[in-house]
């Protein structure tokens, strides 16, 4: 089917973009930006010319206008993909109604996994057949019951007070495993297919990289797609595509995808009033061998190889076969049912395909795959992952699509895309990097303390400990402590509170959205966090003017992920270290670093208590990757430069 195309006439973007242009009448906080041009320019040219394009985008030089206003000129259907829900509802909510006014017939989209989205036939089944916990749970589902009436969406982020782990949301919302699809009552005013409807009729398409990749290897499965058809994507935050990739390409079974599948046997038998003590005794039976597969998995949490799968086979065969066997039961006894509504065949080939995936990932011998498992809280995640995802990108997306257009704040080291493109499996595309808007050698000292042990030393802590509280006290708090680990987190956190005035807020007391609301209505306050605040954090002005990191960060070398690529690199010849690890560790400290300096008027302090970025060999690529931020070794250059912010 031909992607439509809709008549536009266009304005050379220097009249949009330029001094004097449709952005310097319209835009609030306009400047004259010539790579925001230079940028638009080159989207302009890839979309026209069908080519890939890398485009590194300093903070500051406008990336979101400069590739949506030719996105929207091009008259073509695209989607824009995003790191973030967060960046996806800004362009949706923000972005695009301000150039609105420009484009006023351009029609989008916003599309976030299914999950997000009520399913109208569980909500009514739940209303039939009640088997709701507490006053807590009614209360809401009447809340829900009336919000179903008047939503256009469906979507969950309407619902304000709706707790992010709620119980009752999941089970009733509109993921794949128990959508009966077209033979389901609701199908024509299901809130996933309207929205499948407005994504055909639109020119543009926000998705975030998840739903992205769910759909591509939803398609690589041969099921239908997601998206509508279009001839361009691009990628915001393209910085994590691989780590989105290796998720969606991987498959996953876990004890409480067993579980779930228990329970909604149960629950559709009741809805549909089906008597069957043959599916009950299934049921009751794939629970008991579940667990009794899981329970010997030790209750440590983390991330744990599980390239021992061969030995625990043969110490745990029966247990394993046996799990198989209840599989194969509960799919028997549901295909015996004489009467067989659409849900009961759903519920035999989930059956079906936790089997094959149990059997995949106990005795797969597949090499492109590393084998894993974790434990959260009580959950037993199995997990494979492929070690490298360059060729299933190159042929499924590079290889497929005519213009795939990547961009970030932080794509680059050492001022070439080549390690990017290897991941990601690139071999022809357009390469441009954008220098910041900002003055950074004005804007921004980097402090580095050369007489800190090396931060793989256990007497780290304790010193680190004191220089932060050095640095908090000449910056009068207002900073981002930024830790690799949880444990180095802790335990400075717990030097520090005794000896500090300032407001501590720690990551894992509150949710993250509450954290960073409070450090930013709290005078002088300090976040201490780990890595998942990183990234995609936005906070302008002098709340914040201090980021501290404690070391280079550099993947964990013994998560298995992270051990398997590692592990092919150097088998293949390579130099891990050199070609993995420390590219990798670049693209994360510019991430975090990129926290500090949010706009022009903003000045602050980078610290990284780690001196290797002085002393070894590698700290000049991590530097030369960096913004020419004013650079020191002195905390009295600190205190000086901090006087002034
Ligand atoms: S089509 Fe699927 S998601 Fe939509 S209402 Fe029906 S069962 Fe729910």
């Amino acid at each position: 089917m031909p992607v439509k195309v809709q008549a536009v006439e266009k304005p050379p973007l220097e009249r949009i973009f330029g001094p004097g242009g449709w952005l310097a009448r319209h835009h609030p906080r306009y400047e004259y930006r010539p790579a925001q041009l230079e940028m638009a320019e080159e989207v302009q040219s890839a979309l026209e010319n069908r080519r890939h394009l890398i485009v590194e985008a300093g903070t500051g030089i406008g990336k979101t206008l400069a590739y949506l206003v030719p996105v929207l000129l091009s008259g073509r259907r695209i989607v824009i993909s995003t790191g973030t829900k967060n960046l996806q509802e800004q362009v949706f909510f923000k972005d695009l109604p301000f150039l609105k006014k420009l484009f006023p017939r351009v029609r989008a989209t916003l599309m976030k996994g299914r999950q997000n989205y009520l399913c109208r036939q569980k909500l009514y089944d739940l209303e039939r057949q009640p088997s709701l916990e507490g006053l807590e749970e009614v209360d809401l589902y009447s809340q829900i019951r009336e919000w179903e009436c008047r939503t256009e969406t469906g979507d969950r982020a309407e619902l304000q007070h709706l707790p992010d782990t709620s119980q009752l949301w999941s089970r009733i919302d509109a993921r794949r495993e128990a959508c009966t699809g077209q033979k389901c009552p609701e199908f024509e005013r299901c809130f996933i297919t309207l929205m499948h409807q407005r994504a055909f009729e639109s020119d543009v398409v926000i998705v975030n990289h998840h739903l992205f990749f769910a759909d591509l290897a939803l398609k690589q499965m041969e099921f239908s797609s997601l998206l509508p058809e279009y001839s361009a994507v691009i990628f915001d935050e393209a910085h994590e595509i691989e780590d989105v990739a290796t998720q969606y390409f991987g498959l996953q079974i876990s004890n409480y995808r067993l579980e779930e599948l228990a329970r909604d046997t149960e629950a559709i038998l009741r809805w549909k009033a089906l008597e069957s003590p043959g599916v009950l005794a299934a049921v009751s039976e794939l629970r008991h061998r579940a667990s009794l597969f899981f329970d010997p998995f030790p209750s440590k949490e983390g991330r744990f190889s599980f390239d021992n799968r061969q030995e625990f086979l043969e110490t745990h065969r029966a247990a394993y076969s046996a799990l198989l066997n209840a599989l194969v039961r509960l799919e028997t006894e549901l295909s015996r049912l004489k009467e067989r509504p659409e849900e009961i065949n759903n519920l035999a080939s989930r059956a079906a395909e936790l089997r094959q995936a149990c059997e995949m990932m106990l005795e797969s011998r597949d090499r492109n795959y590393v084998f894993w498992w974790e434990r959260r809280g009580r959950g037993i995640f199995f997990e494979a992952s492929p070690i490298d995802v360059s060729d299933i990108l190159r042929e499924r997306l590079f290889h497929t699509a005519e213009c795939v257009i990547l961009t970030s704040a932080t794509l680059a080291v050492g001022g070439t895309f080549d390690f990017l493109k290897r991941r990601l499996g690139v071999e022809h595309a357009k390469e441009r990097i954008f220098a910041s808007h900002f003055d950074y050698s004005r804007q921004a000292l980097l402090y580095t303390p050369l007489h800190l042990p090396d931060p793989r030393q256990p007497e780290f802590s304790l010193q680190a400990a004191e220089e932060v509280i050095q640095i908090l006290k000449a910056t009068r708090g207002r900073a981002f402590v930024l830790f690799t680990s949880h444990q180095q987190m802790r335990e400075i956190y717990e030097i520090i509170r005794r000896r500090l005035r300032y407001p501590l807020l720690l990551q894992g007391t509150a949710p993250r959205t509450a954290l960073l609301d409070r450090f930013r209505t709290t005078p002088n306050a300090v976040l201490l966090a780990t890595s998942s605040f990183w990234q995609g954090v936005d906070v302008q002005g002098q709340q914040l003017s201090a980021v501290i990191i404690d070391r280079l960060p550099f993947a964990v070398p013994t998560d298995p992920v992270v051990a398997a690529r590692i592990a092919q690199i150097n088998a293949d010849g390579g130099n891990a270290f050199v070609g993995y690890q420390i590219p990798n560790a670049v693209i994360a400290l510019k991430q975090g670093f990129g926290r500090l300096i949010r706009s022009r008027q903003d000045r602050g302090l980078l610290a990284i208590l780690d001196h290797r970025l002085v002393r070894k060999f590698y700290g000049k690529l991590f530097l030369d990757s960096l913004p020419d931020y004013a650079r020191t070794t002195r905390l009295e250059d600190v205190r000086a430069f901090m006087r002034e912010c």
